[in-house]
């Protein structure tokens, strides 16, 4: 029978949810990560803004104090002053502006601004492993851009890392390194923690659509089983007596015939009617003789006991039963066993010249290999219905099926 895969349907469901769930927060996910790129060059490009602007000034003099003490790498004789009021003040350069500031920055908002050189002047400012590959990788003018996530054992954090070019302006303190305008004389690396949060919104919601569509698949689809069941049921069987009708009979019997003709298996078929049926109607009445009918295809069904044996009504008061794998004494032995179940259901029936009760008559027939046709062998087993009828009803009749 043709159904709705309701389990298969879901699980299809289950699947599709599932991938579109992924693909969601994969994508949250990675515009979290853009947000922290966009992040770390804003604030990459703030310090190289703010080095730039020291640098245009040639260094900014501050006071000397706890925090701010002279440079010991910076080889200017201008490096320390006093003003003349008798203040001692000491040259900030870019470098020591961005240490200072990097000390502020953490201080404040976790956020660690690291400038660094593969040929550092401060001995401090030695690459980290990262960092080393990272400004190995911009000299190679690969990239102009380095980024990772790290974990420092409780935090997960974003670093961010881009080369720092010299300028014109560099040249006073870092030309007698080598460098020129245009090379890269190092990087800063900036990191902040990332904090990426589960978008529960799209998890529950999908969770939900899951659920939800599983639940109509399931609702939906068995309604649409069971109609289909019923579709099918009405195809296949009687409308009155609710066995097999005449529609199944001819399919199922084309089957079973061509599966013993190519298996050399008998197969036998029986006609069975009702005797003096037009006269049980006209005595009982017409809603009588359908409760008869239904009686009769009872019995008749439940006399059956073998799987594939079947029972369909092939007429108005007539029922065939096809046996197959049965043989000519096989049939002969159900053929008198229906007729005596219908006989012992003690219907009555005065107006039948037979019996007092309903009774019927069997017609039987066997192929058992012979080059015949359906046809003619359902023309045997009526043959044999009739000499049945002619030899007075109630009994039943067989005929050998032989080619004609
Ligand atoms: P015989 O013993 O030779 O078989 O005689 P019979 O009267 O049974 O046969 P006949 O073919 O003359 O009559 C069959 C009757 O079956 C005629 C018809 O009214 C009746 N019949 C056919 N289908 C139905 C049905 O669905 N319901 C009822 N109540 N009667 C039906
Ligand atoms: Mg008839
Ligand atoms: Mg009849």
């Amino acid at each position: 029978m043709k159904r709705f895969y309701i389990w298969e349907s879901i699980i299809v469901w289950i699947i599709i949810i599932f991938i579109s769930a992924f693909w969601s927060v994969s994508q949250v996910y990675r515009s979290q990560g853009k947000i922290y790129l966009d992040n770390g060059r804003s604030l990459f490009n703030l310090i190289v803004t703010t080095r730039e602007w020291n640098s245009r000034l040639g260094g900014v003099y501050a006071p000397i104090s706890d925090k701010i003490q002279s440079n010991p790498y910076l080889d200017l004789s201008d490096r320390d002053i006093t003003t003349i009021k008798g203040e001692k003040l000491t040259l900030v350069n870019p470098a020591y502006m961005t240490r200072l500031i990097a000390e502020l920055a953490k201080e404040r908002d976790r956020v660690n601004f690291h400038i660094t050189s593969l040929k550092p002047i401060r001995p401090a400012n030695a690459p980290e492993a990262w960092e080393a590959i990272a400004l190995k990788t911009f000299e190679k003018g690969r990239e102009q851009e380095y980024v990772e996530y790290f974990n420092d054992g409780k935090t997960l954090f974003f670093r961010y890392m881009a080369p720092l070019v010299t300028q014109q302006s560099c040249l006073r303190c870092h030309e007698k390194q080598g460098y020129k305008v245009g090379d890269i004389r190092g990087g800063i690396s900036v990191s902040f923690p990332a904090i990426f949060s589960a978008p529960w919104v799209i998890i529950i919601s999908h969770i939900l659509f899951a659920i939800f569509g599983s639940i109509v698949i399931f609702k939906y689809g068995s309604k649409l089983n069971n109609a289909m069941q019923v579709l099918e049921n009405l195809s296949i069987l009687d409308g009155l007596t609710g066995i097999f009708n005449r529609r199944y009979f001819d399919e199922e019997i084309t089957r079973e015939f061509l599966y013993s003709k190519r298996n050399k298996h008998p197969l036998s078929i029986a006609i069975c009617d009702i005797d003096n049926f037009k006269l049980y109607n006209d005595t009982y009445g017409h809603l009588a003789g359908d409760e008869c009918l239904k009686a009769v295809a009872q019995t008749l069904r439940s006399a059956l006991k073998r799987p594939g044996d079947f029972v369909a009504r092939y007429g108005g008061e007539e029922f065939s039963i096809v046996l197959p794998h049965t043989g000519t004494e096989g049939a002969l032995v159900i053929g008198d066993l229906l007729r005596t179940n219908i006989e012992s259901l003690r219907l009555p029936h005065k107006s039948s010249q037979v019996s007092n009760y309903v009774t019927v008559s069997i017609g039987i027939t066997t192929y058992s290999g012979d080059d015949i046709s359906l046809k003619s062998l359902l023309n045997f087993a009526d043959k044999s219905l009739y000499t049945a009828k002619s030899k007075g009803k109630n009994r039943v009749e067989y005929i050998t099926a032989t080619v004609e």
